[in-house]
């Protein structure tokens, strides 16, 4: 995954963004949270079902042992306090919750209290993160896929039960790339520590936004709405941006926004009203009957912290620390490729160049280069033995079918131009073009790419720009 670099969009002058977010993410186990049946996505619809996760009278939850334990996991990873626990019935009606409740925790989640420090500096606490089941799954047909204008709903019980965490993050959020940093954050860690596939676009990390603005300058919480159905990162950016203007319209023309849960319509670029915002107490709320309450010891705690994987941000500081810039190390990261960046300026590669052919060259991996040889191949290149040109191509050639650097660039001809030769190309070309010299001289430094280009032309690009460069310098200071 890669982290757009965008430029902020900027709401109007005076007013402060105030976000929320509540993620749901799908805990990638085995089987469900309270019965033995498959979690997995794409099977076909209502095969993964038995009377516990339909619901029917009699049946009783058994805890997923492994759910927990996961759960655990990630409120360590997000930095917070894990501790003892108790489930709670939620209820509501909607027909993709057989039970006509969900088990959950309320008022004393497994997770409190965690924080995510973002590559942008900013620092979210987080709330909360407590264990759920999921829901069902609604499909509305005909019509917009709402269920206002459909002409019949189905829905697959498959999800029904499927082990969540729910992360509740603090009204921390005031831009709207520290959302989407959230965001990724997140779902960095999800991944690295393997409690979750995190992938929205399969519903399995769904984020709902709470989005409020307030006067700059204050501290007040007002009025939020709550955006639901977004999709993807990008589609968080463009729905908090939709949703703060659409405020600052409101409190501008005399009016306030009203508390409720809007849909995100990716396709139309705006939020549409849902429901009105239910309060807590609506739930009725209390404890579950059929389940004991959650230990948490101190043993197991550590235990969890001992088998903790370095996370995100300590692998972006392992490379920033190495010499690797921060917004290469955020790419680096993301895409699982540190680990290599990492080995190949062990064993001596330059951090900027290793840095640099990894985000922009080997966007995939590094495929069949070990981090040996593109140590080498930066060696060369910094000494002058490859252009930046050539090296691109010996590591394309490495990436593709393995080898060394110094082989693959000699069977390319690519081999160092004689300094020599190049500085009497250099007499020839001031000999031909003595007034462009003479204004370089004079420290006219645009006509230094003229000469550095009739070098390149002269020797067919075998010319190493940098050892070129070099050479004029060498004559202003002689
Ligand atoms: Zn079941
Ligand atoms: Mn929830």
């Amino acid at each position: 995954m890669t982290r757009e670099a965008v430029v902020e969009p900027v709401l109007p002058e005076g007013w402060e963004l105030v976000v929320g977010c509540e993620v749901h993410c799908e805990l990638a186990t085995a089987t469900k949270l309270f019965c033995g049946c498959r979690n997995g996505f794409g099977d076909e619809p209502n095969r993964n079902t038995c009377p516990v996760c339909l619901g029917l009278p009699g049946s009783l939850p058994v805890l997923n042992e492994a759910a927990v334990a996961f759960a655990m996991q990630l409120g360590r990873a997000l930095g917070s306090t894990v501790r003892g626990s108790v489930f709670a019935r939620k209820n509501y009606f909607y027909p993709d919750m057989p039970k006509d409740y969900q088990i959950t925790q309320y008022d004393q989640p497994t997770n409190v209290d965690g924080f995510l420090e973002l590559p942008t500096g900013a620092r979210v606490t987080i709330e909360r993160a407590h264990i759920e089941e999921d829901t069902g799954k609604s499909t509305h047909v005909g019509g917009s896929g709402r269920i206002h204008d459909a002409s019949y709903s189905l829905v697959d019980y498959n999800r029904a039960g499927v082990p969540l965490v729910e992360i509740v993050s603090a009204p921390d959020i005031h831009t709207i790339d520290d959302a989407k940093a959230y965001v990724a954050e997140l779902r960095a860690i999800l991944v690295t520590i393997g409690v979750s596939d995190a992938k929205m676009e399969e519903g399995s990390m769904r984020v709902d936004a709470n989005v409020s603005v307030r006067p700059a300058g204050s501290d007040e919480l007002r009025t939020r709405c709550e955006v639901k159905n977004i999709n993807s990162i990008r589609s968080l950016g463009r729905a908090i941006e939709y949703e703060a203007r659409r405020h600052i319209d409101l409190y501008n023309s005399g009016q306030a926004p009203r508390q409720e849960t809007r849909h995100w319509d990716e396709a139309n670029g705006r939020s549409t009203s849902g429901r009105s915002k239910e309060d807590s107490e609506d739930y009725r709320y209390f404890e579950e009957p059929d389940l004991l309450p959650l230990d948490a010891t101190a043993d197991e705690i550590a235990a969890i912290d001992d088998a903790m994987p370095p996370l995100p941000a300590g692998r972006r500081r392992l490379l920033t620390d190495a010499g690797v810039d921060a917004a290469s190390a955020v790419i680096l990261v993301d895409r699982g490729h540190d680990h290599f960046a990492a080995e190949t300026i062990r064993v001596g590669g330059e951090a900027a160049l290793v840095a640099r052919h990894l985000v922009h060259n080997l966007p995939d991996g590094p495929g069949e280069v070990d981090p040996a040889a593109l140590a080498a191949l930066v060696e060369m290149e910094s000494t002058g033995a490859l252009s930046s040109t050539q090296a691109k191509t010996v590591l394309a050639e490495l990436a593709a079918s393995g080898g060394e650097p110094s082989a693959v660039a000699a069977a390319h001809g690519f081999e160092a131009m004689d300094t020599g030769e190049l500085e009497g190309i250099l007499d020839d070309l001031i000999a031909a073009h003595p007034d462009e010299w003479t204004r370089f001289v004079e420290g006219d430094r645009k006509v230094q790419g003229f000469f550095v280009g009739q070098i390149m032309a002269a020797t067919k690009g075998q010319a190493d720009g940098k050892v070129v460069n070099q050479l004029m310098q060498a004559r202003l200071a002689g």
